[in-house]
């Protein structure tokens, strides 16, 4: 039982791109994953604003499907 539970916790935690972080909470993106609270200050970041920017560096690390 508590070997099954572990697999299971471990598999709900999967790394943000963004802050780098194991979260159980966000947003899957293709292969990739972003986390609630990352996710929350993207849509909360004006466009003008520079960590905007930052966010979308960091967004450039997904790997869309490709078939090259
Ligand atoms: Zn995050």
């Amino acid at each position: 039982m508590g070997e099954a539970y572990n697999q299971q916790y471990q598999h709900k935690h999967k790394q943000c791109v963004v802050c780098d972080e194991n979260k159980q909470q966000g947003i899957h993106l293709f292969d990739s994953f972003i986390c609630e609270d990352c996710e929350r200050e993207i849509v909360l970041t004006d466009t003008k604003d520079k960590l905007y920017k930052y966010y979308l560096e960091k967004l450039r690390k997904i790997k869309l499907p490709s078939t090259s």
